[in-house]
């Protein structure tokens, strides 16, 4: 076990080093686990792509979970050698049979003009407030860029949109849209935490921007102080990455359904009725859209939106931050989107129940067989007037 007393010297006598180009080769060989062993701060500043960060205290305590196969091969590489040599000397220690360090560490890899990732684009202070991200290897610098650069629309400032829109505004969504032609309502309150008591009576998207601008600077909201019809959801959300959807009534989930699929844009659907709620991602011909999963809307009598119905507050928040954390992965481009399949949540019991969702190959929107169908005609069914006919209610 290498202990303090050893020199430095005495470490690399014991290890295997090897150049930044001899690491480069190998590297781009593939099959090579490679650590990254400094802090936090410098990993920010620039790091090797494909590297995890593991800081020199954690090496050992970590090694089974950054390098779980003590049979591979593993490079590591810090700031000029020296640390990384003490943590492959580590490892070796440990039973790893081909460990390397990577000599003159990222500076020479520098020098030698092989490239890095970094933190280009992020300032001093974002990378202090995006610090518990960059720290994730999933998302790293280049994630929050990212994130940063990703622009969202939200349906509806309410009761999913609120925590969606506070949740994606602190972590740091570039451009946030709302649309929402509604004030704030006393019983707004409830669930809605995006608004407050102050705000009663303020437009809806107004008091939404001005919470997320106290909450985030680098945060561009755009107020779409509107309805979402058919003769503006193209407009709409053409400017926009994804979108998540919070207005809990039928034809505008329809109309959403069919412009998005249109467009190609992904979009993160929930709803939520008394103690239950339920979500799925809708990324268009990748997975099947709302119309593969509801064919027809449900009779008038079972839409929720046709009347005030209750809904425990909490529901809002568990599902709305559901809808955000499907916006963050499909943003940074990580993990697995919920695409095909339907999460049900039951908060009585406590319970989710996923359920597989496939394309129909009837569906008159995204089916092989689909026709382009009139912008006036987005959104419609034939008994769409049946349905809710006063506005829709937002959840
Ligand atoms: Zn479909």
């Amino acid at each position: 076990m290498a202990t303090a007393a050893n020199t430095i010297e005495q470490v690399k006598e014991r290890i295997e080093e090897v150049t930044p180009e001899q690491a480069r080769e190998e590297i781009e060989r593939g099959d090579v686990v490679l650590l990254d062993t400094r802090e936090l701060t410098e990993w920010n500043e620039s790091h090797l792509e494909g590297a995890t960060l593991v800081p020199p205290i954690e090496v050992t305590d970590r090694a089974d979970e950054v390098a779980p196969d003590s049979g591979r091969r593993v490079l590591i590489y810090c700031a000029s050698g020296n640390r990384s040599a003490r943590a492959a000397d580590e490892l070796q220690a440990l039973g790893y049979e081909s460990v390397a360090s990577v000599a003159g560490g990222i500076k020479a890899w520098e020098a030698a003009g092989l490239p890095v990732i970094g933190a280009e684009g992020l300032t001093p202070e974002q990378r202090m407030r995006y610090s518990r991200h960059t720290l994730l290897p999933e998302v790293g610098v280049e994630g929050q860029a990212k994130l940063l650069a990703s622009k969202v629309l939200l349906l509806g400032a309410g009761g999913l949109g609120s925590p969606s829109a506070l949740y994606l505004a602190a972590a740091g969504i570039g451009t946030i849209g709302i649309v929402d032609d509604d004030l704030v309502d006393e019983s707004n309150l409830q669930r809605q935490v995006i608004h407050d008591t102050t705000r009663v009576g303020a437009p809806k998207t107004e008091s939404a921007r001005q919470t997320i601008e106290r909450l985030n600077p680098d945060v561009d909201v755009i107020e779409h102080r509107t309805r979402l019809g058919s003769e503006n959801v193209l407009e709409l959300l053409e400017p926009y990455d994804m979108i998540v959807d919070g207005a809990d009534n039928f034809p505008t989930r329809y109309l959403l359904n069919d412009a998005s699929v249109r467009l190609r844009k992904p979009v993160v659907s929930a709803s939520i009725l008394g103690f239950e709620g339920q979500v799925s991602t809708f990324v268009p011909y990748e997975g099947p859209c709302y119309r593969c999963l509801y064919p027809t809307p449900p009779p008038p009598e079972l839409a929720p939106s046709c009347g005030a119905a209750g809904v425990l507050g909490v529901m809002a928040g568990v599902m709305g931050l559901l809808q955000a954390n499907e916006v963050i992965k499909l943003a940074a481009e990580i993990g697995e989107p919920l695409v095909g399949r339907l999460l049900l949540y039951d908060s009585l019991g406590t319970r989710f129940t996923e359920l597989k969702v496939r394309r129909d190959p009837e569906c008159p929107i995204c089916g092989p067989d689909a026709e382009e169908i009139p912008e006036s005609e987005l959104g419609k069914f034939p008994d769409y007037e049946a349905f809710c006919a006063g506005r829709p209610v937002a959840a």
